[in-house]
């Protein structure tokens, strides 16, 4: 099967190749609603080239996304999913826009975050096709539009449609090493507020300032970093309405990540310890949560999943290394339906949210080969890998 898989798909680098300058050329900003409605009538076209059932989702406040399946997944059997977004952080506005390559290279933008890994996962199904395997095994096709703002519209039909899953595979690029990534953290978004009384500041005496409260807060809010488990930054602050005014109200915005649900349960009691605790006599605070996703911890479904993931790289002949990335994806979400998730499928590359974001050319038909191999191997185990205790590998 792996030859049968090389074969065919490395006479079909260029056209890959092509297609990824297609979808990179598509300005899909997370925000550019007719770009990234452009980017689902792409990858509609493309999936429907070998998929019998795909259908281009409308959404009124984002991009279009697009849903994609085998005839036994449209027949209501669980298990593959691919999920990709469609969308880059690129605003609309940016001038960086050309796709361009070298021999080793290619740069633009989304080329590695993440519109490459759509293009290995669209050859990695053609191979499953060209092998006579989608007739019978259920695979979905997720395309989101929204993963860069949050993943706020796609997170509800993300998590319906890999409920219940056999294993969800996610293509965000590869690490430097060809890693794919087991784990991730998790991560909250917060905003705290600080309130005290106003007055004049040349009065002197007791004064229930705000940003002199805040800064005690930030204090003890960066004291929760534990060099290990849990990050925690204050990365940007506001308050005050000029130095001859005792500041009412004071403001920071907070990025705070966990290694698993218990760290996370460490991490909001000591956050409700610190916003609880007024050192300033006359002061008050509120923590909100702003945006947040779960811990994706290395759990023995995702290790097993990758076991055969780097089963299938030996066989290709080379090793594949599994990595904890700190970073949050749409992978986080489908952890948390306890949905054994592989991510990092997408090719090698580096730099991305800048716009020296590349990937290594060849790294491309290698992660679909990949891809493809494991599809087939997973649904070969399927049975024993919801029941991981019996299985060998
Ligand atoms: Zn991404």
């Amino acid at each position: 099967m792996h030859d049968t898989i090389l074969s065919y798909l490395q006479p079909l680098r260029r056209e890959a190749l092509g297609l990824l300058r297609r979808l990179v050329e598509i300005q899909s900003g997370s925000r550019n609603k007719p770009g990234l409605d452009r980017m689902a009538g792409e990858m509609a076209g493309v999936l429907g080239g070998f998929l019998p059932e795909v259908r281009i989702l409308p959404f009124a406040d984002n991009g279009n996304m697009v849903q994609a399946m085998t005839l036994p997944a449209a027949e209501g059997r669980k298990g593959i999913v691919l999920v990709g977004h469609m969308d880059t952080v690129f605003p609309a506005d940016t001038s960086f826009t050309a796709f361009r390559e070298d021999p080793e290279r290619c740069f633009g933008p989304g080329v590695y975050d993440m519109k490459g890994g759509l293009v290995v996962a669209v050859y990695a199904l053609k191979a499953l096709a060209h092998l006579g395997l989608l007739k019978e095994i259920p695979v979905t096709v997720l395309c989101n539009s929204d993963e860069e703002i949050g993943s706020h519209a796609s997170r509800p039909w993300i998590e319906e449609m890999c409920d219940g899953a056999l294993a969800a595979l996610v293509f965000e690029g590869g690490g430097a090493n060809k890693d794919v990534v087991t784990g991730r953290k998790g991560r909250l978004g917060l905003e705290l507020t600080v309130r005290g009384r106003a007055g004049h500041a040349a009065k002197g005496g007791a004064k229930a300032s705000a940003i002199l409260e805040l800064a005690h807060k930030i204090i003890a809010l960066e004291a929760l970093n534990d060099g290990r488990e849990i990050t925690l930054n204050v990365g940007q602050v506001e308050g005050g309405i000029g130095p001859n005014t005792v500041p009412e109200l004071a403001t920071a915005a907070l990025d705070a990540r966990f290694l698993n649900p218990a760290g996370q349960e460490r991490l909001e009691r000591d956050l409700a310890r610190v916003v609880a605790e007024p050192l300033i006599p006359g002061t008050s605070a509120t923590l909100t949560v702003k945006s947040g996703r779960p811990a994706m911890p290395q759990s023995q479904a995702n290790r097993h999943l990758y076991a055969i993931a780097r089963a299938q790289a030996q066989i290709f002949g080379y090793d594949l290394p599994e990595e904890l990335r700190s970073g949050v994806s749409d992978a986080n979400f489908i952890a948390g339906l306890g949905v054994a998730v592989l991510d990092g499928l997408g090719p090698v590359g580096d730099l991305d949210h800048s716009d020296l974001e590349f990937i290594l050319k060849d790294s491309l038909m290698e992660r679909a080969a990949l891809t493809a191999a494991t599809i087939a191997a997973l649904w070969n185990h399927g049975t024993r890998l919801e029941n991981p205790s019996s299985c060998a590998i």
